[in-house]
C-alpha cells in the first residue's frame, strides 16, 4: 500500500480509537474496514483506490446511490440562494416538499413536520399521538427498531439498547410483531400503535400478510393512532413507493428519513392526517419544533430525489432487481444449509439469516475483500442485510451474488459446522 494511503488509514483509525469510539474502532479494524474517501452511484472508493459495490447502502439512505447528479445540482443551486432557514419567514422549499409528500403518500396524509433524522421523526410522531388523543400509552412491537433518542428507544424492542437508560418513557407496551390478538388486547386505551411494515433492523422480518390492514381496523376501533415507521422502507425500497402501499393501508402518521433526500442531505419527516395534527396542534403551532429541521438544502435534495424516483421508475427497478437478489441469495442458501438458515426480503431489502452469527463475522469481511459492502442488522447479528441503491443494475446484483457465494463458502470451510443459534433473538 502506498505510504500516503497507509498514513490516512493510520490517522483515521487513531482518531476513532482515541477520540470517537475505541471499541468500535477495534471491531472495525478487525473486520478489515478500510477508510472511505469518495463515492459515486453504487460505488464507494477507499483510501487505497479500491472500489466497492455498496450493498449496505447506508442502511437505506442511498436510494439513488451516492451523489446523484440531479440531487447534487438541486442542492448546489439552493446553496447559492440560501442554505439554512432564517426561521422568521416563510420557506418556499419546505412548503413545496410538504405539498409533494401529501401528493405521494397514501390516502389523506397531509401535514408534514421536518426533522433531521429517523429517530427525530419518530419522536415527533409519538408526541403528536399523545397530544392528539390525550392518552399516554404507546403500543410497539417486540424486536422493533425506531431509533436511539429516549422516546424512539422506548418504543424500540431490544433490551440490549435500553437497560442502561432505564427508566425509559413510561406507558409503553410491546406486543409480538404480527400478533393481532395481543395488539387488540392492548390498544383499547392507547394513544398509538407504532410499527414498521418490515422490521429491518430486527433482521428483515416481514409483517404477515394482512397484518397492517388488520392493525388499521384495530386502531380504528380503539381510537389509537396508527403510526407506520417507513424510515427505512419508504421511497421505493421495498418495491412499492411505501411499504404499506402493498396492503393499501393509510396510517394516521407516517415517518420517513433515510432515503427521503436521495442520500445527499440528512432529513427526517413525519406526515400526518389533518384530523390528527389539528387535534394536537390547531392552537399550538410552536409545541414541537426543530431549528435545522426542514432547512432549504435538505428540502431541495428531497424534492429532487422524489422527482428522480418517479422519472426513472426506480420503484419498478427495486422490485425487479430485488427479485433477482432474493432469488440468487435463496439459491446460495440452498447450497449451504448448515450456514444459511433462510433468506427473506421485500424489494431491495434482503436479509440473509445465518444459523450462527459467527458466520457473519467471516462473511462480511470476505465480502469486503471481494469489493462488496454488507452489514449486520442492529437487533439481529445473525442476519446480514443486502440493501443496495434502487439504481442498482442486474450486472451489479450478479457480481454481489457471486461474491456472497464465495464468502459463504470461505466461512463454511473456515469455521465448519457452528452450533445453531436461537433464531430471532
Ligand atoms: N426507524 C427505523 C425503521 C429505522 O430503520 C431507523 C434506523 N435504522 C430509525 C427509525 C432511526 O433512524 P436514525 O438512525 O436516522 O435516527
Amino acid at each position: 500500500m502506498p505510504a500516503a494511503s497507509q498514513a490516512i488509514f493510520d490517522e483515521t483509525y487513531e482518531n476513532y480509537r482515541a477520540y470517537l469510539n475505541p471499541p468500535l474502532a477495534r471491531v472495525m479494524k478487525l473486520s478489515g474496514s478500510p477508510v472511505e474517501i469518495s463515492a459515486q452511484g453504487c460505488t464507494i472508493t477507499d483510501h487505497t483506490g479500491k472500489t466497492y459495490l455498496d450493498f449496505a447502502g447506508g442502511y437505506g439512505v442511498f436510494t439513488l446511490g451516492h451523489r446523484h447528479p440531479r440531487v447534487l445540482a438541486a442542492v448546489r443551486e439552493q446553496l447559492d440562494a440560501m442554505a439554512l432557514s432564517g426561521r422568521t419567514m416563510f420557506n418556499p422549499i419546505m412548503g413545496r416538499l410538504a405539498k409533494r409528500l401529501a401528493e405521494i403518500t397514501p390516502g389523506d396524509l397531509q401535514i408534514s413536520f421536518f426533522a433531521n433524522s429517523g429517530a427525530e421523526a419518530v419522536e415527533g410522531a409519538l408526541k403528536l399521538a399523545r397530544a392528539a388523543t390525550k392518552r399516554t400509552k404507546i403500543v410497539a412491537t417486540v424486536n422493533a427498531y425506531h431509533g436511539k433518542t429516549l422516546g424512539a428507544l422506548s418504543v424500540s424492542g431490544r433490551a440490549y439498547y435500553q437497560t442502561a437508560y432505564a427508566p425509559l418513557v413510561p406507558d409503553v407496551v410491546h406486543v409480538p410483531f404480527g400478533d393481532l390478538d395481543a395488539l387488540a388486547a392492548q390498544t383499547g386505551d392507547a394513544a398509538a400503535f407504532v410499527v414498521e411494515p418490515v422490521q429491518a433492523e430486527g433482521g428483515v422480518r416481514l409483517a404477515p400478510p394482512g397484518y397492517l390492514r388488520a392493525a388499521r381496523q384495530v386502531c380504528d376501533r380503539s381510537g389509537a393512532l396508527l403510526i407506520i415507521d417507513e424510515v427505512q422502507t419508504g421511497l421505493g425500497r421495498c418495491g412499492t413507493l411505501f411499504a404499506c402501499d402493498a396492503e393499501e393501508v393509510v396510517p394516521d402518521v407516517m415517518t420517513l428519513a433515510k432515503g427521503l433526500s436521495g442520500g445527499v442531505m440528512p432529513i427526517g419527516a413525519y406526515i400526518a392526517r389533518a384530523g390528527a395534527w389539528n387535534a394536537a396542534y390547531a392552537r399550538a403551532p410552536l409545541m414541537h419544533t426543530s431549528t435545522f429541521g426542514g432547512n432549504e438544502l435538505a428540502c431541495a435534495a428531497a424534492l429532487a430525489a422524489i422527482a428522480v424516483v418517479f422519472d426513472d421508475d426506480l420503484v419498478t427497478n427495486a422490485r425487479e432487481r430485488g427479485g433477482e437478489l432474493l432469488h440468487g441469495a435463496q439459491t446460495i442458501a440452498a447450497r449451504y444449509p448448515a450456514a444459511v438458515a433462510g433468506v427473506r426480503g421485500a424489494g431491495l431489502l434482503v436479509g440473509v439469516e445465518l444459523t450462527n452469527e459467527g458466520y457473519a463475522g467471516t462473511i462480511i469481511p470476505e465480502l469486503l475483500k471481494r469489493g462488496v459492502t454488507a452489514a449486520w442488522t442492529l437487533n439481529a447479528q445473525q442476519v446480514i442485510r443486502l440493501e443496495p441503491p434502487l439504481i442498482v443494475t442486474a450486472a451489479q446484483i450478479a457480481t454481489a451474488l457471486h461474491a456472497l457465494e464465495e464468502a459463504v463458502g470461505v466461512a463454511v470451510a473456515r469455521l465448519g459446522a457452528l452450533p445453531p443459534a436461537a433464531v430471532g433473538r
